[in-house]
């Protein structure tokens, strides 16, 4: 049996051998979309351990609470309208710690490779020969949308799933992103980063050939108890976001799968309401069907 020299015997009495985070190691550790449940055991035993926690805006508070007593932590995010730390600094920042021989935990929203630039900071830090190790978390985009009742693949209407992110570097629509390909490719489509540029999103995929009576789907603070969810059509979506105002952090499903809601809105359930249908997709034939 190979033996993982970072691993020590089990605090928790599981039995089992979780890893150390050593003097002068970054972890990049995805916190979930918010609902602290949705942390990783990994995660929880990092923030155990961490000398220091340098964390993202879109990391719940109550995450924090996780941390060991004495902790430093250190936020890298926009706020209060004072422009963002940049990517560089952040990394700089890490890497900074670590040479300090402080124990690092870098904490980021979903998962720290999905649209999160963890692969930059990882990039970075390994070049900097700084020993890194990934614990994955759950994206926003597959279970924030769970948590609205949106399975992001079912069998009767998708076998394709497309993550796309609505900003890029500059803050502007991607321009390598090809619609085309991705309105005929993709049934179902989880988009990040939506809420600013939608109407030029959506207006690509119409143009594209995509249904403006398409369901759509708008998730804000998923799995946090503010969640809300929006359902609308391809259509009207850029235009509701102004009319009711929503805001970000909101990640954007379009597709069939959104329909799946109308009965499994679990969320709902439990506050009392009943499933809208019981045979949401109905007996129509889906494209994309196998
Ligand atoms: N690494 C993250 C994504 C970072 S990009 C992940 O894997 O989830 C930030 C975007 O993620 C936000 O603009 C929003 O589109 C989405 N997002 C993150 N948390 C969210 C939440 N609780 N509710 C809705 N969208 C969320």
């Amino acid at each position: 049996m190979t033996e993982l020299t970072d691993h020590h015997g089990n605090p928790d009495g599981s039995g089992m051998d979780w890893p150390v985070l050593q003097a002068g190691h970054v972890w990049l550790v995805g916190a979930g979309p918010g609902d602290p449940g949705l942390l990783t055991l990994h995660a929880l035993h990092a923030l155990g351990q961490a000398d220091v926690i340098v964390y993202d805006a879109l990391v719940d508070r109550r995450i924090l609470a996780f941390a060991r007593e004495g902790c430093e932590i250190e936020y890298a995010g926009k706020r209060g309208g004072k422009p963002s730390v940049s990517q560089r600094d952040i990394s700089l920042r890490l890497i900074e710690l670590a040479r300090a021989g402080k124990r690092v935990l870098r904490l980021k929203g979903g998962d720290p490779f999905v649209f999160g630039r963890g692969g930059e900071e990882a990039l970075a830090l390994v070049g900097a020969g700084v020993p890194i190790r990934i614990v994955p978390g759950i994206s926003a985009g597959i279970g924030g949308l769970a948590y609205a009742g949106i399975p992001v693949t079912h069998r009767d209407v998708n076998q394709a799933v497309t993550f796309i992110t609505g900003h890029d570097q500059s803050g502007m629509t991607p321009s390598r992103i090809d619609w085309r390909a991705v309105a005929r490719g993709s049934p179902v489509l989880v988009i990040y980063m939506a809420i600013r540029h939608l109407s030029t999103i959506t207006g690509e995929l119409i143009a594209a050939g995509r249904d403006p009576r398409e369901p759509v789907a708008i998730v804000s603070d998923a799995s946090l108890p503010t969640q809300a969810v929006h359902e609308t059509d391809l259509g009207r979506a850029a235009e509701d976001v102004e009319r009711f105002a929503i805001e970000a952090p909101a990640i954007i499903c379009v597709g069939p799968v959104v329909l799946m809601r109308q009965a499994l809105d679990w969320l709902g359930q439990l506050h009392g309401e009943r499933p809208r249908s019981l045979d949401p997709l109905g007996s129509r034939q889906w494209p994309d069907a196998g």
